[in-house]
């Protein structure tokens, strides 16, 4: 696994969630893909409150409990939601950008940390990872060595709360038959670039991972998943526990 953090002129995201933070808007973050035409996320999505957030959000933090790991913070959004409801979070990310307006806007305990960096030593009982949270395993050939990490991670009795979406009806028919090359690379498995202004990141995997096959690897790595609650679009939140 990719054990790297991003260094502030590679940081594209953290470039926006900064300019957004200290001007209250921001400017085009594009997103460039091998599989898809080229898109913008909103800056302002980076900075939904606990009232904005998804049904399937709000369902993830009520659920979190004990010492909880907040990976890929972004802004914060989800850690400072849960400081709010008293609840105890460290809030870690790859960008450093990100990690600064983070402790500037007031996450108590935000870390530049990378996930699968085995530095990191200390143990969570719930593991949360919004946002498409399966992204960070980068591709399915992955999941042993993240079910690994989560392992050294979690506190006995813990969970990984984590969403994702199932992309098939990118490649379904209208007649609903499904196109896809079943030889090929697994279709969740993706790749972005981003841009913001002048920065430009490095292209990155991404994994959308559909609920059977993430409870198969699961299955293999030893972890029992459950689907908690599914969203209006094939996407839904997972819970994950050690058997
Ligand atoms: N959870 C936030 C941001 C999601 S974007 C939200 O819902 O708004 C994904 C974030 O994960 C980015 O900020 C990216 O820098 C971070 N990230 C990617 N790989 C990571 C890793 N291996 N360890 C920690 N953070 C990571």
């Amino acid at each position: 696994m990719n054990t790297q953090l991003l260094s502030a002129d590679k940081d594209p995201m953290g470039a926006a969630i900064a300019d957004y933070h200290r001007h209250g808007k921001a400017g085009k973050l594009r997103v460039f893909s091998s599989q898809f035409d080229e898109d913008e996320i909103p800056v302002s999505l980076l900075f939904r409150t606990y009232r904005t957030m998804s049904p399937l959000e709000q369902t993830a933090l009520q659920m979190a409990e004990g010492k909880i790991l907040d990976v890929g913070a972004g802004s914060g959004c989800h850690t400072l939601a849960l400081q709010e409801m008293g609840k105890d979070a460290c809030a870690i990310d790859i960008s450093p950008l990100s990690v600064e307006v983070m402790k500037e806007r007031g996450v108590r305990d935000a870390r530049h940390i990378n996930l699968f960096d085995p530095h990191f030593q200390e143990t969570f009982d719930t593991v949360l990872m919004l946002m498409n949270g399966s992204g960070i395993i980068g591709k399915l050939e992955n999941m042993p060595a993240f079910f690994d990490r989560m392992k050294q991670i979690l506190r006995p009795g813990g969970r990984i709360l984590m969403d994702s979406s199932d992309l098939r009806y990118l490649f379904e028919d209208e007649d609903g038959s499904f196109l896809i090359d079943l030889a090929g690379d697994y279709y969740g498995e993706t790749d972005y670039q981003m841009q913001y202004k002048q920065v430009k990141g490095s292209p990155f995997d991404w994994l959308y991972v559909d609920f059977q096959t993430l409870s198969l690897y699961a299955a293999e790595c030893g972890f029992a998943a459950e689907i908690v609650k599914e969203g209006e679009h094939y996407d839904y939140l997972a819970c994950l526990q050690m058997k």
